[in-house]
């Protein structure tokens, strides 16, 4: 359908706009799917794990027809220290087999064919359309709501309500007055680096069958002495490299999201892993990483806010909780059609819902952790040294007895620095890796 009224203008067509986009055309809703990019996905990134549930609440058996890279199988932590690594690891095979558990994927593939769902329902998709501004309509003397966009070309669109899904950048929620500026100390600046390798080589280098994948999440070694994570996923046929951490830190650092994958890349334990893959495609992106304390207001008169622009991340959590704010607000703009009625009344279920949810008990639960990182920059490092430290001692054969080693050790933990200090550590780091 092409008006130049809808029910709802949903902004940027990523899992969060385009999950909101699908649910309301099945209800009947006139959308329209508007993206910058000149097609989905290509203006975005991330790691990339694609999480089954909640995107089969979307589209049952997605598997079956999305363009998906490997079941993952495997997942594994990494303390990476320069020349040594703790490691941590789960391969479960039933993760390979339906309802399987999550899939690597790569967003230039899986966002366009995520939008194109959308447009099946009855969507319009409009992509190298870069909205610029919101446009209101008086309701009272002093109130007045969101009615429509501004787009770049100048053309005004009107539609009852906007959802923005606009991602980490959130500039039309803040033009809108739902959140202030974002600080440099609540988001993390990510390099990503995409390495094609021949699917057999994969295959031998991870130990993998053709249909099972790995996921590995590091901390220590990759992020330049900087409060932050690295990762790999297996793709079919190429390896994805991440590293980034808090923007702050980085600038105060003075290195560069290039120099941090490149370093990455030439650790020991990483570079045999992507021996003679060649570089396909490199891209860097700011995630939001301000926790409970940054989240915005989530809605006003005729508008709401879902995913990324929402401050929805939980550990490494992204999609999975976009697609369900995006869920969450469809059916709230349902609601609101069905009461013609667009106001905050109707619009303030979307947070009641989202505040009750499950992953916001987990952003809550977080809430300490971000302060603790951004003060103490240090804590993965040292993290990683100790473990790495003591798992030399420990797999060292010498002639010194099993509890003589062992008392060596731990008075080598206890020296490093405050215990209270390194469980306080520990607990952050455990907490950041969704362990509890
Ligand atoms: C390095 C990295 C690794 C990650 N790994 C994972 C992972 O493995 N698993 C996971 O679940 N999450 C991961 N994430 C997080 C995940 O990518 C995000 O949480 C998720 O993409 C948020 O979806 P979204 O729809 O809210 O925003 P986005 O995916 O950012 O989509 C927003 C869209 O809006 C468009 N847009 C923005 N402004 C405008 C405008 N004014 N007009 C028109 N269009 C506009 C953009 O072009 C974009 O397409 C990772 C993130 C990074 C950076």
């Amino acid at each position: 359908m092409e008006t130049d009224r809808y029910n709802a203008i949903i902004v940027g067509a990523g899992p969060a706009g385009s999950a909101a986009a699908i649910r309301l055309a099945q209800n009947d809703l006139s959308v329209a799917l508007i993206e910058r990019g000149e097609r989905p996905g290509t203006k975005t990134m991330f790691g990339g794990s694609i999480y089954v549930e909640p995107t089969s609440r979307v589209i049952p058996e997605f598997w079956k027809d999305a363009p998906l890279e490997r079941p993952l199988v495997t997942d594994e932590f990494w303390l990476l220290d320069r020349d040594s690594a703790v490691k941590v690891g789960f391969t479960g095979l039933k993760y390979k087999r339906s309802p399987y558990n999550k899939f690597s994927a790569l967003r230039s593939k899986f966002d366009p064919w995520f939008a194109q769902q959308a447009v099946n329902e009855g969507a319009h998709l409009m992509t190298s359309t870069l909205v610029t501004d919101l446009v209101y309509e008086k309701t009272g003397l002093l109130s007045k709501k969101v009615a429509g966009v501004k787009l770049d070309s100048g053309e005004v669109i009107h539609a009852d309500v906007v959802l923005l899904a606009e991602g980490a950048s959130a500039n039309l929620t803040e033009k809108a007055g739902l959140r202030g500026e974002i600080e440099k100390s609540s988001m993390f600046l990510y390099a990503k680096e995409e390495l094609a390798l021949p699917a057999e080589k994969i295959e031998a280098r991870f130990n993998l069958e053709p249909d099972e994948g790995t996921n590995v999440g590091m901390i220590g070694y990759p992020t330049s002495g900087v409060a932050g994570k690295g990762g790999l996923w297996t793709n079919k046929e190429s390896i994805s490299l991440i590293v980034g951490g808090y923007l702050n830190q980085i600038i105060k650092k003075g290195v560069n999201p290039y120099q941090m994958i490149s370093r990455f890349k030439a650790h020991p334990l990483v570079s045999r892993l992507i021996k003679g893959a060649e570089t396909v495609a490199y891209k860097s992106r700011i995630i939001p990483k301000g926790g409970y304390e940054s989240l915005p207001q989530l809605y006003d008169d005729g508008i709401l806010v879902a995913g990324d622009a929402a401050v929805m991340i939980s550990g490494r959590r992204g999609t999975d909780l976009a697609m369900l704010t995006g869920l969450y607000a469809a059916d709230i703009i349902a609601q609101a059609r069905a009461a013609e009625d667009h106001t905050s009344r109707i619009l303030k279920g979307y947070e009641k819902k989202v505040m009750n949810s499950f992953f916001m008990k987990n952003i809550k639960k977080g809430k300490g952790g971000h302060k603790y990182q951004k003060e103490h920059p240090d804590t993965d490092y040292l993290l990683t040294k100790a473990a790495n430290d003591a798992a030399y001692k420990f797999f060292k054969v010498g002639s010194k007895s099993s509890s003589e080693k062992m008392k060596k050790i731990r008075k080598e933990i206890l020296d490093m620095q405050p215990v209270k200090k390194t469980v306080k550590d520990l607990y952050y780091a455990l907490q950041d890796w969704s362990v509890f």
